[in-house]
């Protein structure tokens, strides 16, 4: 007899689908596609040796330790010299028992979800916004209210309105999650008064703010306002960020810092996902920052992103037509490309295939499914030749979509 799985699967799971971009990654594999979907970091800044020479040391001095179970809280000497970072660079006052480790800062999405969410609540996420974050928080059946992200970060004025617009209706929000700097997908950067005023709007009406900060080290040009988490005296603000841009994603490490309380609550849950973070790369990790490796290398990282960004807006520039918009991040690895209004990106996303270039149809960012006439475009990833002939490709693509659609809308000959 078959087995019946839709009858197994829980509701949660049943209508899981695979995102867009998930998808996208696999096409990074075809030969001769030229990917500016996916966000990878990329490879060639791995610092390869160093890593190597870190391995060497821990296996020299901590192995066994390294290889046995850890504490869920993480391994506590990275722990440690990430409170120190997180003073240091980020402002954030914070001791090693306010950091938790995790697999990667996706993990501790899911475990927030499982903390916070019921079945029914409500969210408030930015439009658009990181969609793997959007995704978990839905699959614990919550609802999101989308806030839409102006070039200065979230629109304050339009969060308020509808915070009030829901107590109305007696739905007390949860949280408010954010990607205040470098955003994914749009690569904007939310403005030192703006963080201010939402904490302030989160305080007034009792709201967490989780805020994920991938991102926020890789920073090519101009001031860069701390973290809302290095305003937060009462624990309100969950922060989180990740070793996946600043060292390499196949660690898994990401790290939170929040209040005692909700670090409880995220342990006991993680005991209950995978007892503990992977202990070996916890010691390789803790050798590379302690061996005084990090800084020198996000100073790498940024010039190299800093370089291809430039590539990209270059070719942007030279090959897109004159109606076509796009963002010019400070730092991060996206920017996000704005089409004419009546333009349909994902019309476009089979014919761009064909050209053998792809990119992230902006509307899977959209809480709502707005944002029709948007992509999102990757400069981390590809070598600078690759960037500019991908762009060259698009432009192509997008011309054609703009005078196809132009003459559709000509209007009909008088008399016809
Ligand atoms: N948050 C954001 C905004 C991201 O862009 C990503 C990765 N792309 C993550 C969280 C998860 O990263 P990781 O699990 O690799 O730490």
């Amino acid at each position: 007899m078959v087995v019946n799985l839709d009858r197994l699967y829980s509701d949660r799971v049943r209508n899981l689908k695979a995102s867009d971009i998930r998808e996208l990654l696999k096409l990074t594999d075809i030969p001769g596609m030229i990917s500016l979907a996916g966000g990878l970091p990329n490879p060639k800044a791995f610092p390869v040796e160093i890593i190597s020479e870190c391995l060497d040391k821990v296996f020299k001095n901590d192995i066994h330790s390294a290889l046995q179970y850890g504490a869920s809280e993480g391994y506590p000497k990275l722990r440690k010299v990430l409170a120190e970072r997180m003073i240091s660079k980020k402002k954030v006052q914070c001791c090693k028992d306010d950091v938790l480790i995790t697999n990667g800062s996706q993990q501790v999405l899911h475990l927030l979800s499982l903390i916070l969410l019921n079945k029914g609540d409500t969210f408030i996420a930015g439009s658009p916004t990181y969609l793997a974050a959007i995704q978990v928080f839905h699959s614990f059946g919550a609802k999101c209210e989308p806030i839409p992200v102006e070039e200065d970060g979230m629109d304050l004025d339009s969060l308020r309105r509808n915070i009030r617009r829901l107590y109305r209706l007696d739905i007390h929000p949860k949280f408010i999650y954010t990607v205040p700097t470098f955003q994914n997908p749009s690569g904007v950067t939310m403005s030192a008064e703006k963080r201010k005023a939402l904490l302030d709007l989160a305080s007034e009406y009792d709201l967490l703010i989780i805020e994920d900060d991938p991102y926020g080290e890789l920073r090519f040009e101009g001031d860069l306002a701390p973290p809302i988490k290095s305003l937060d005296k009462v624990g309100r603000v969950v922060y989180m960020s990740t070793f996946s841009k600043i060292l390499a994603p196949g660690f898994r490490l990401g790290w939170t810092v929040a209040h005692k309380d909700i670090l409880n609550k995220l342990v006991l849950t993680k005991q209950g996902a995978d007892l503990c973070t992977n202990t070996f790369s916890q010691y390789v990790a803790h050798e590379y920052i302690a061996g005084g490796y990090l800084d020198k290398h996000i100073e790498n990282i940024r010039d190299m992103y800093k370089r291809k960004r430039d590539v990209m807006l270059e070719a942007l520039e030279e090959h897109f037509p004159e109606d076509v918009t796009w963002t010019r991040p400070n730092g991060g690895m996206f920017l996000w490309v704005t089409l004419p209004k009546h333009i349909n990106a994902r019309n476009m996303f089979s014919k761009a295939l064909k050209k053998k270039v792809a990119f992230v149809v902006g509307d899977t960012f959209f809480p709502d499914g707005s944002g029709t006439n948007t992509m999102r475009l990757n400069f981390s990833f590809s070598s600078d030749e690759i960037i500019k002939e991908g762009v060259k490709r698009l432009s192509e693509v997008i011309k054609e979509e703009i005078e196809q659609s132009d003459e559709m809308m000509e209007p009909l000959a008088e008399g016809v």
